[in-house]
This record gives structure tokens, C-alpha cells and sequence, in this order.
């Protein structure tokens, strides 16, 4: 169970953030969900509730502070596991259109129920990135593509950008160590560049968000296959 609703509040606001009883009311159920479905199915490593808040759900919605997000917006979460950013940021801008997009299709069937139970609306695609983006449907569709913990900068802009329409964005969160110029040249190839690099911290933690935008179509070869792609990196 999540702390009660005024602790809650007080952490959300910490964060820049307003929390209403609807919205602490989801949190609460998708939080119960994600303790009681990870017994069975490994979901998440963060089991504690008030870790679950921080870690999770506000780090989640920190891409709301930081990158201006308009109204209606499209946004595929690639390699999203629990949900994780887009579901909490769903919570919180109701009118965002998210998909929800992993390779393990348990994944999925768990969050086909949580977004049920949650009344959340979103496309839920089973399948790998680098397969999903050749499609039409998808390819050049999406005003952002987000990504949390998934590949490192340069695997993940080959995963991400192709999804992103010309004008619209990539948005990687990042612990502090990593070195993303090793991303650098796949961004250029993909027809990218980095826009932003915001530096925060959460609960005395360095986090990142790297935006990426995208400024000319990204070249039919890309993506790779994965096992060109586990080869060698662009
Ligand atoms: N984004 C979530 C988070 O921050 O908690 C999950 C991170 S988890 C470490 C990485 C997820 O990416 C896994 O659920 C995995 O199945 C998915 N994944 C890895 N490679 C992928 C690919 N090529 N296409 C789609 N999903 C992928």
C-alpha cells in the first residue's frame, strides 16, 4: 500500500507537482498491482511502496517538468516493462495517446490488466523495436518516443528515432555515468540531434534526461536487424 494521501501530496509537490485524490487513487491501485503481479512474474526489482513512489512513479513523471509536452501529443514508450515512464505520466496528463511497446509478451498481459484496472487508455504492441518501426503504422508516427532503462544511447536511438515523426522528439532518461557520446553518430545517422540535457536529482539521486530531436527522416536501412544491431554498434 502506498503512504497515505498526504504524504503523497507532499512528495508530489516537492517535485513541482499537483497529486488530486483520483490520480493518488490509481497510483495506489496500479502500486498494489505491480507488489502482488511481480510475485509471479518479474516485473520490477523495487517492491517497497514509498520506493515505488519515488522511484518509479515521480521519476516517471519528471519528464513532465522538463520537457514541454503539448496537448494531445503521441507517445510510444519503447522497452517500457511495468509501464515505466508512460503509464504514471499517462495518470497525470490523461490527454497524452501512449503505446506501450516490449519484446516480452508477459509484459504486456500485465499491462493489458493494469491499464484496464486503472481505466487507462493505451495501445499496448508486443514485439521488438527494431521490427515494430519498419512497419508503416508506426514508422515516423510519433510526435515523442520515450525510453527508460532499456539500451545504451546508441542501441536506444536506433530503437527510438525511426518511431519519431520529423519535428518531433526522443526522450532518453539516464542515470549520471553513463557516457552518451557514444550515441552521438547513431543520432546523426538516424536524422537526430541532441537538443537538451537536463541534470535533477531525485531523493539526493543524479538523474538525466537527454532529448533528441528529430530533424530529417530517418534513412530506410535503419533500423538494422538485431542481430546486425548485437553485431556492432552504429
Ligand atoms: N522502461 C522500464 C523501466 O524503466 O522500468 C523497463 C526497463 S527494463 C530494464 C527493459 C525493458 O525493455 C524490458 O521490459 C525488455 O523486455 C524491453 N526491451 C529490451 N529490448 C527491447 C527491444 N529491442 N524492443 C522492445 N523492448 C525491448
Amino acid at each position: 500500500m502506498l503512504p497515505d494521501f498526504e504524504f503523497c501530496c507532499d512528495a508530489f509537490k516537492k517535485y513541482g507537482f499537483d497529486l488530486n485524490q483520483n490520480s493518488y487513487k490509481k497510483f495506489c491501485n496500479y502500486s498494489d498491482y505491480l507488489v502482488e503481479y511481480n510475485k509471479n512474474v518479474n516485473l520490477t526489482s523495487i517492491t517497497d511502496p514509498t520506493e515505488i513512489l519515488f522511484k518509479h512513479f515521480i521519476d516517471s513523471i519528471m519528464i513532465l517538468h522538463h520537457v514541454n509536452i503539448p496537448v494531445g501529443s503521441t507517445m510510444i514508450d519503447v522497452g517500457t516493462g511495468a509501464g515505466f515512464p508512460s503509464v504514471p505520466i499517462k495518470i497525470m496528463r490523461p490527454d497524452i495517446k501512449i503505446t506501450l511497446l516490449d519484446s516480452l509478451n508477459k509484459r504486456i498481459v500485465f499491462l493489458d490488466s493494469l491499464c484496464n484496472l486503472l481505466e487507462v487508455d493505451a495501445e499496448l504492441v508486443h514485439g521488438r523495436a527494431e521490427d515494430i518501426s519498419k512497419k508503416d503504422e508506426y514508422r515516423e508516427k510519433f510526435d515523442f518516443a520515450c525510453a527508460r532503462a532499456v539500451a545504451n544511447m546508441s542501441l536506444l536511438s536506433e530503437l527510438c528515432i525511426p518511431f519519431v515523426k520529423v519535428g518531433g522528439e526522443f526522450i532518453s532518461m539516464k542515470g549520471p555515468s553513463e557516457d552518451i557520446s557514444i550515441g552521438f553518430n547513431a543520432i546523426e545517422l538516424l536524422g537526430g540531434i541532441v537538443s537538451r540535457e537536463t541534470n535533477y536529482s531525485l531523493e539526493s539521486e543524479e538523474r538525466r534526461i537527454i532529448e533528441i530531436k528529430k530533424i530529417s527522416q530517418t534513412p530506410t536501412k535503419y533500423p538494422r536487424n538485431s542481430s546486425q544491431i548485437k553485431k556492432k554498434l552504429l
